[in-house]
């Protein structure tokens, strides 16, 4: 089948290697002059199974609320002109209650789930070095009642077979020493042992490579305008570059698919919700954390990365810039240099980075057809699109193929009034 991918990120380029792996004559399109040049090009870096909890929980209309007027706070709602952002909202809100926040958060569990289980089967078949550190990830709490709260919560985890461990902070010190200098400061952490980080662009640009052995054309510096349908059939995507034919189509363009899609008519209900990466230069000697991992309560995410270390956090409803200036990273850095001041070199020029997590308003990504039989979605990914694109790479290639995915698609499409 002749497979046209729209998107080389992280879920398009895993998707391309998945098809490509079966045989299929695939082509993917960007605008940018490379795969993962936007949301995965500089993301936190975590493959964080134990961070499947859905966003929209009974603590964010508080949260949100909050947001409206404090300045530092690392969630920045910001009343805006943009009505795609109050609906947006409002079908957030609808699924804050405790029930919606167990049944989304399960929904994403399945995905990451199977996808560290098709990650760990591609690096079987395939030797990948992306950096990556295969030493779990804490998830550490300065709040003792936030802490309890969370660790409640992670029963979802452990009943679903997901090994989370409550550890006091100075079994957090024996997981990782560069937290010695500031255990005071934590009164514990989740630790899941099977959780792990790495460079998702470096991840994405090997599977490009991969993929394009395998016969895959990547289309760089195309802009898609818009999809032309023919009564129940996708015809072509039209580019900047002119019009692109193919027997099937796949939408994996992250917080743009919105708008692709509303070409022909299909609503998809993807927000951005901007982030910020900080990336600074380490060197050997330094006491630079190994085990990655997010401070739960300033909601400040690290990992390392080869000389690298990178802290990232911030969720800002900022519509679909990308800009950035040092001020935006002013919290983010505060509280990064005060858990690890001898991280990394903080005086060396910072490489800044912003993006936006293509946002579902439950949480999981958004699979199947839609409209047309012969359009895929595979987008939506939120706040851990890595962590989920392989098993959402499998499972759109098996739709594609008409194959019955190996995990459970309830509540994954659009079907059975989910929106
Ligand atoms: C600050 C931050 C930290 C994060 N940390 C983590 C983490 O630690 N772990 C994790 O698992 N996830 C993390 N994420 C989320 C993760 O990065 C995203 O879910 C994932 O990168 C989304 O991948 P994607 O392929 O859907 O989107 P993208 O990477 O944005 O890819 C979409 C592609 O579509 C292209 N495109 C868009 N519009 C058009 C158009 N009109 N024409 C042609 N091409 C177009 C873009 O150029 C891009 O290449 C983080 C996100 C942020 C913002």
């Amino acid at each position: 089948m002749r497979i046209l991918i729209m998107g080389a990120g992280v879920v398009g380029t895993t998707t391309a290697y998945y098809l490509a792996k079966d045989g299929h004559e695939v082509t993917v399109v960007d605008r940018q002059p490379d795969a993962a040049m936007e949301t995965s090009f500089q993301n936190a870096g975590l493959l964080a199974v134990a961070h499947a909890f859905a966003w929209a929980s009974p603590r964010s209309p508080k949260i949100l609320l909050r947001s409206l007027w404090d300045k530092n706070a690392s969630l920045i709602f910001r009343l805006n002109l943009d009505p795609r952002m109050y609906l947006w909202s409002l079908q957030f809100l609808r699924n804050c209650t405790a029930e919606r926040f167990k049944v989304n958060t399960l929904r994403k569990l399945r995905i990451c789930k199977y996808s560290q289980a098709m990650m760990d089967e591609l690096r079987r078949d395939i030797s990948l070095e992306f950096d990556d550190l295969k030493k779990g990830l804490l998830y550490a709490f300065r709040d003792e009642t936030h802490m309890r709260q969370a660790a409640a919560a992670a029963k979802f985890l452990t009943d679903n077979g997901v090994k989370v461990e409550l550890k006091t902070r100075d079994e957090v010190v024996r997981i990782e020493p560069a937290f010695a200098p500031v255990k005071e400061k934590y009164v514990g952490a989740l630790y899941c042992p099977t959780d792990e980080s790495g460079d998702a662009r470096v991840w994405t640009r090997k599977l490009a490579e991969l993929s394009r052995g395998m016969g895959t054309k990547f289309v760089y510096g195309a802009a898609v305008r818009g999809l032309r349908a023919d009564g129940a059939k996708i015809e072509a995507v039209v580019t900047d570059k002119g019009e692109m034919t193919a027997d099937c189509y796949i939408l994996s363009l992250g917080s743009f698919s919105p708008e692709i899609a509303r070409s022909v008519g299909v609503r998809l209900p993807i927000y951005p919700i901007k982030g910020y990466t900080a990336s600074f230069p380490c060197r050997d000697g330094q006491l630079t954390p190994e085990v990655g991992g997010v401070d739960e309560d300033l909601l400040v995410a690290w990992a390392k990365f080869g000389n690298t270390f990178r802290v990232g956090g911030k969720a800002e409803f900022a519509g679909y810039s990308t800009a950035f200036k040092p001020a935006d990273f002013t919290a983010i850095l505060a509280t990064a240099k005060e858990m690890f001041p001898d991280a990394c070199d903080w005086h060396a020029p910072p490489d800044y980075w912003a993006c936006l997590r293509p946002m579902t308003p439950d949480g999981p990504p958004i699979f199947g057809t839609a409209k047309y039989a012969n359009l895929h979605i595979n987008t939506g990914h939120g706040h851990i699109g890595w962590t989920m694109a392989c098993g959402s790479a499998r499972i759109c290639a098996d739709l594609v193929q008409g194959r019955k995915p190996a995990i459970d698609m309830e509540g994954l499409t659009l079907d059975g009034g989910r929106y």
